[in-house]
């Protein structure tokens, strides 16, 4: 009795399963799931500043024609979904370790990368990293070249002199890059002051150099930020906490590759990283006050409340007083004065406008 009642409940069991089951329409053949890469454009925004565009660029990349992992192309298209602007490919003349694998034109890498970047119109800047030891002279980025083949040259400073003969736009690279302190050698200082340098790196990779700040207001050199890609930028984990690369913001008067030029050639820059800023003390005042746009909230007996509206992708970090106090990206938030205040001193703690000098800035209520 007890055996048959067992059978009893695994046939009812059993019923049930089968009653629960239901064919689906799946084609049997193959199934399409969705893609694990998309066409997706990420969107950084800048307000106009001054009347000029912020452009983001990152001036210094390489690709498998010298020390990087990547073909050329795949460097244009990371820029594009990242929502960049424009960048260049500056691989290494004298370091080319895959030299057996590509061919020995230094354009090569250019050529590939402009096919990519035409059909996407994204701007690509034509560039070469003239290569020597980072101790005693270091590495030099020159940016809208004509032939990168012409600039293959012995002597150090024949090569920056035939990137100026080619109206190039050339960069002091990482001065504080596998070295303990940042100082300035015989070679550099001859070339500064031969005008063979327009623009210096104050952030390179993950480093900041701030002591480059200093030397670039005094020589009147373009301060740049710039990833040094060797290997894929990233675009999982840490893109999700808002780790982006370097980028400078060039303030240009168009959004062409003639007007990234020319803004690089009149100092007009910002160097972006880690959601740090540096740059020139007025580029870094009329940026606050084109990113952040003020109006009274409301009026008390003592104190008046007023808006603060930031328009930029850059979170402002400041303090009002003692108050610490921070102003998301494309966020608001609100301070109090008392009432009939005109202006009110803010220091931005995350705009250094000279070596560790960050900027003051009297932003005005009325
Ligand atoms: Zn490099």
């Amino acid at each position: 009795m007890k055996r048959l009642t067992t059978f009893a409940l695994f046939i009812a069991l059993f019923c049930t399963a089968s009653a629960q089951q239901t064919t689906t329409n799946l084609n049997v053949n193959k199934v399409f799931y969705p893609s694990y890469s998309s066409n997706e454009r990420a969107t950084i925004s800048f307000p106009k500043v001054n009347g000029y565009e912020v452009i983001t660029c990152d001036f210094h990349t390489h690709t498998m024609f010298s020390d990087g992992l990547v073909w050329p192309a795949l460097r244009v298209s990371e820029a594009w979904s990242e929502g960049m602007d424009a960048i260049a490919i500056t691989d290494h003349i004298e370091y080319r370790p895959f030299r057996n694998y590509t061919v020995n034109d230094h354009n090569t890498s250019f050529n590939i990368a402009k096919e990519s970047a035409d059909k996407l119109g994204f701007l690509l800047i034509k560039g070469t990293e003239i290569t020597r030891t980072q101790s005693i002279m270091g590495h030099f980025n020159a940016l809208f070249i004509k032939d990168a083949n012409l600039i293959d040259l012995k002597d150090p400073k024949e090569a920056l002199r035939e990137a100026r003969r080619q109206g190039a736009f050339i960069i002091w690279n990482h001065p504080g890059w596998a070295v303990d302190s940042t100082y300035i050698r015989a070679f550099q200082q001859e070339v500064i002051d031969e005008g063979l340098i327009d623009g210096v790196e104050v952030f390179n990779n993950t480093e900041f150099y701030p002591r480059v700040m200093k030397w670039a207001i005094e020589k009147g050199l373009t301060v740049i930020s710039a990833s040094d890609v060797h290997g894929n930028i990233e675009k999982s984990r840490l893109e999700k906490y808002g780790v982006h690369r370097p980028l400078t913001l060039v303030f240009a008067k168009e959004r062409t590759l003639e007007g990234i030029h020319e803004a690089l050639k009149s100092g007009r820059t910002l160097a972006y990283f880690n959601n740090t800023l540096a740059g020139k003390e007025e580029l870094a005042r009329d940026f606050v006050k084109a990113s952040i746009k003020i109006s009274p909230l409301g009026t008390g007996t003592k104190n008046t409340d007023y808006l603060l509206v930031n328009q930029s992708d850059f979170t402002f970090k400041f303090n009002q007083g003692k108050k610490i106090l921070e102003l998301p990206a494309n966020s608001s938030t609100f301070i109090t004065v008392p009432n009939n205040t005109s202006s009110v001193n803010l220091i931005f703690n995350n705009i250094f406008i000279n070596e560790n000098i960050v900027l003051a800035h009297d932003l005005q209520l009325k």
